[in-house]
């Protein structure tokens, strides 16, 4: 049969009930699938398109319910670039009297103030604002104005964020005595990276209908991406799935007590540490530990997520599980849900039915609970019940006894007096500065001895070492093998 034929056929049958984009989005099920994806700007130019579609996104609940306003190129000003050591503004504040607020939340102010006209703000309950210029005093407005009703916001990477007033506010707004039925917020992405945007912002200023069409079609593509990167998430790059450091960023001080304070109320993108050294610790005072310099607060946000201990293949907290552990214990999952702004949604791992009766849990550490007992080669660990590492003064004694027995001109009565006390076998160590701590069978791979100098040398981390040499004798037997 000729294809002309068979397209001129299916040509005929189609045009009478070809569907219209506005019969489309008529479908809230398609509607509601679809709005997401796209960037408020390209939401709204569909709307400028026709009365009739006006009135559907307007009227219709829920079509503002995910607002990302990161690509929106008129919020990503960066301040920051242009204003060195703040010039820009207190030029400002002296022509104009604003507050440093005004200044460096005013392009998000301007989207509000704007979209606000539409009538469409207090309908947003995600609020997706990572890396944009975010004030304090903005998140405060959030969670107090009654014009917003956002129950899940994203913040990570803000600018011009003053965390100390931020803490205040969050810890203000979850006091004991807060209204029933407040914050609304209920859930804060502020610890993790932002999402990488992969492609440039679209531009407001297209006004040609290719333009605005081709505008439309990168808003497409930067959100599939965001489709693509959640399929990735998938794959296990979150709190249950990824082993070892979590959140890169410092934590200021005081937000392991802001956690504690909003934990029945707002759930955040990182959990507090569970090692028994901890208040909240349910193995508090159950096994011995250590204090560590600086280690003063009673609490403190875990930013490693760990498997069980090498050893007896748990911990002695036991772990934070999916399913088991209190919701108000179990971090948000990056990237903040599309199709929900429920926080119970934002907490459940991806591929919770992949992985069969499999439990979903970690064990979630800050550095202070796993130093001397983590591999940063292999994330494995050993838990305060299996393993002490030796202690700095037990370490000096046995490096003393080594010293003393090396003069080899002791009497046997002071040999016997200087025993050596027993040192206990340190299953992690440091040997490679850039390594990090090891644990001795990672040590063995990579930390090997020179054949030709004897000199220690990392594989990974000396450039031009060989299974057998150091870099140097490498680098010296190619040079004279180069000049005969
Ligand atoms: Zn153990
Ligand atoms: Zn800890
Ligand atoms: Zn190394
Ligand atoms: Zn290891
Ligand atoms: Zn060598």
């Amino acid at each position: 049969m000729a294809s002309g034929a068979i397209s001129q056929h299916t040509r005929e049958l189609s045009e009478p009930s070809e569907p219209t984009l506005l019969d489309l989005l008529s479908n809230t099920l398609v509607l509601h699938h679809i709005v997401p994806h796209l960037p408020i700007t390209s939401l709204l130019r569909v709307a400028s398109a026709s009365k009739a579609l006006r009135g559907l996104i307007q009227h219709t609940p829920g079509v503002f319910r995910h607002v990302d306003l990161t690509s929106i190129h008129s919020a990503q000003v960066d301040i920051k670039a242009i204003d060195h050591g703040g010039e820009i503004w207190r030029n400002v504040q002296l022509d104009e009297n604003l507050t440093e607020d005004d200044f460096y939340s005013g392009p998000l102010r301007g989207i509000f103030y704007n979209i606000g006209h539409f009538g469409v703000l207090q309908n947003v309950q995600t609020l997706v604002l990572d890396g944009l210029s975010v004030t304090a005093e903005l998140v405060n407005e959030i969670l107090v104005d009654p014009r917003f009703h956002v129950r899940i916001l994203s913040i990570r990477d803000a600018k011009n964020l003053n965390e100390r007033k931020l803490m205040q506010s969050l810890r203000y707004a979850c006091r004991a005595s807060r209204e029933e039925g407040t914050p609304q917020l209920k859930g804060l992405y502020i610890f993790g990276k932002k999402d990488t945007p992969v492609l440039p912002a679209a531009t407001s200023t297209a006004s040609t209908p290719s333009a605005r069409s081709a505008s439309i079609s990168i808003d497409w593509n930067h959100k599939s991406n965001h489709a693509l990167k959640e399929a990735m998430t998938a794959d296990g790059e979150d709190w249950y799935h990824k082993r070892g450091k979590m959140i890169s960023r410092p934590i200021a001080e005081g937000w392991a007590e802001t956690l504690l304070d909003c934990r029945s109320a707002i759930n955040f993108d990182a959990v507090l540490c569970t090692g028994p050294r901890h208040q909240n610790s349910p193995a508090l005072g159950r096994v011995p530990v250590l204090t560590v310099p600086g280690g003063r607060s009673p609490w403190s946000v875990a930013t490693f997520a760990l498997g069980g201990c090498n050893s007896c293949g748990c911990a002695p907290e036991g772990f934070t599980e999916y399913g088991e552990s209190l919701a108000e214990q179990l971090p948000l999952l990056a990237p903040p849900p599309l199709h929900s702004s429920n926080p119970k949604n934002a907490t459940r791992p991806q591929n919770i039915h992949a992985d069969g009766k499999e439990p979903l849990r970690f064990v979630p550490r800050c550095w202070d609970c796993i130093r001397d007992r983590y591999c940063f080669s292999c994330d494995q660990w050993w838990c305060e019940s299996c393993y002490q590492a030796p202690t700095d003064a037990e370490l000096q004694a046995a490096q003393h006894v080594h010293i003393v027995e090396d003069t080899g001109s002791l009497s046997d009565h002071e040999a016997v007096a200087t025993e050596p006390p027993k040192l206990k076998d340190p299953k992690i160590k440091r040997d490679c500065w850039e390594c990090q701590t090891n644990c001795l069978d990672c040590i063995a791979q990579t930390q090997l001895h020179c054949r030709v100098c004897g000199g220690g040398y990392c594989i990974k981390h000396h450039e031009g070492s060989t299974m057998t040499h150091c870099d140097w004798c490498s680098a010296r037997g190619r040079h004279i093998r180069e000049l005969y």
